[in-house]
């Protein structure tokens, strides 16, 4: 019996390296359901080339044209749209994982009903975990579901803590989680220089080949921001249990260090393909078709603390990750409408932790409790930013 996946934004980064692992290993996994939103053409030409079940867009407006693609490529695949449509798919009985790989909180709604329906959740989404983390820890209890993280270094965390880890560090002996950071294409960039980054140049990583929005956030380190929140819901962490290290290479992607002064760390060349693999198969480990790690080529692995200033995002996320409640939910908004502008030159580079420090000072604290005061608070945090973000112009530093 080979297990049936479910691919949440199939034709992302993310999306397509896990087709390619799963490519390998037919034997091994089945495609159930694959889900797109505008590249219709692609999701197709993958539906046909997996034999998937079911085919699915994210936004209602294409199903049509969905339908057209399948039928020219003579797939029998039901096609399915909207949020239903990727409920419905995530649901089947045929599905047994899924992987979570939409970008932003677009993908909290159908990422949370798998945990719910007790699917096994193989989680790169981390913006959906960082606004709902409590609301994934809740159902993952009740439904007695594993998620696996998929982000490289939640992956790594979840490899270097013990077996069976069940969400008791300190029962574990763990002191520190402490996740690696490349610092992004601008570390050491004069920040007289950081207001004229395009977005060409903050999409342009140095280690990691990734979706535009992933790829600005490593620029900005708002990435990091959101994953030291991530690993907070992931691992039930304190906010002290956590910390950052900027590490140039990519090649250590986080490390747990222990009481008795041992520190285990996940090694590997930067390639999602590894803790994509790894989080299909656990606890097996199968081929991932990635570069092996030939430490004589390293000449050095370098570790250096993050520069707050250089990168106000990441100390907005440490305060975020302190206060809790609607913070994440609005910080994580504003963040990903701040990112926007900056793609479409509505603002500049330095503009995107202004325009989330902004929103963050005008938003009232509150407890969040469902998932409709999550989406309520995600649509006041986009709200306000839109507005910060009008008032702004890409020229002004
Ligand atoms: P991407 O932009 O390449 O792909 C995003 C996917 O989401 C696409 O399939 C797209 O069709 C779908 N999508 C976009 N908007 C949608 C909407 N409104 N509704 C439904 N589907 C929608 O992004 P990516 O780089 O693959 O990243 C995906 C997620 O994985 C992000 O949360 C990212 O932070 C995380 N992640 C990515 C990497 C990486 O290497 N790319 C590493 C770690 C974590
Ligand atoms: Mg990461």
């Amino acid at each position: 019996m080979t297990q049936g996946i479910t691919i949440l934004g199939s034709t992302g980064s993310v999306g397509c390296s896990t087709l390619d692992v799963i490519a390998r290993h037919p034997d091994k996994f089945h495609i159930v359901g694959l889900t797109g939103n505008s590249n219709i053409a692609l999701l197709a030409e993958q539906c046909a080339q997996f034999n998937a079940r079911f085919a699915v867009t994210a936004n209602p407006e294409f199903e049509p044209a969905l339908a057209t693609a399948m039928g020219e490529h003579n797939c029998d695949a039901q096609v399915l749209s909207g949020p239903g449509g990727l409920e419905h798919v995530v649901a089947s009985d045929e599905t047994q994982a899924v992987m979570a790989a939409i970008v932003g909180a677009a993908g909290l709604r159908s990422a949370l009903h798998a945990a719910r329906c007790g699917k096994r959740l193989l989680l790169a989404n981390k913006e959906s975990m960082v606004i709902a983390g409590e609301l994934f820890a809740r159902a993952a209890l009740d439904s007695g579901t594993v998620i696996v993280p998929v982000d490289s270094e939640h992956n790594a965390l979840f490899q270097s803590l013990p077996d069976g880890f069940r969400g008791d560090l300190e029962a574990c002996g763990v002191e520190q989680l402490i996740l690696t950071a490349s610092g992004g294409p601008f570390l050491n960039t004069d920040p007289g220089e950081m207001a004229n980054i395009t977005p060409e140049q903050a999409c342009d990583h140095p280690n990691w080949d990734m979706g535009r929005k992933i790829s600005v956030d490593s620029a900005t380190l708002m990435n990091k921001g959101l994953e030291i929140i991530e690993a907070k819901w992931l691992f039930n962490a304190r906010t002290d249990q956590i910390s950052v290290v900027i590490h140039p290479q990519s090649i250590v992607h986080s490390m747990v260090a222990y009481r008795d002064g041992s520190v285990i760390a996940q090694l590997g060349v930067p390639d999602m393909r590894t803790p994509i693999a790894h989080a299909l198969a656990w606890p097996e480990r199968i081929e991932a078709g990635v570069k092996r790690l030939h430490l004589p080529d390293m000449s050095r692995l370098e570790f250096l603390e993050p520069d707050f200033e250089r990168f106000p995002g990441l100390k907005i996320a440490f305060n975020v990750l302190e206060t809790g409640g609607n913070s994440a939910v609005i910080m994580n908004a504003a963040n990903e409408c701040a990112v926007e502008a900056f793609l479409t030159q509505k603002i500049n580079f330095k503009h995107i932790p202004v325009v989330v420090e902004r929103v963050l000072q005008r938003a009232d604290f509150s407890a969040v409790e469902n998932l409709d005061e999550v989406l309520e608070f995600d649509r006041m945090g986009r709200e306000i930013a839109q507005q910060e973000i009008k008032g702004m112009n890409a020229n002004h530093v």
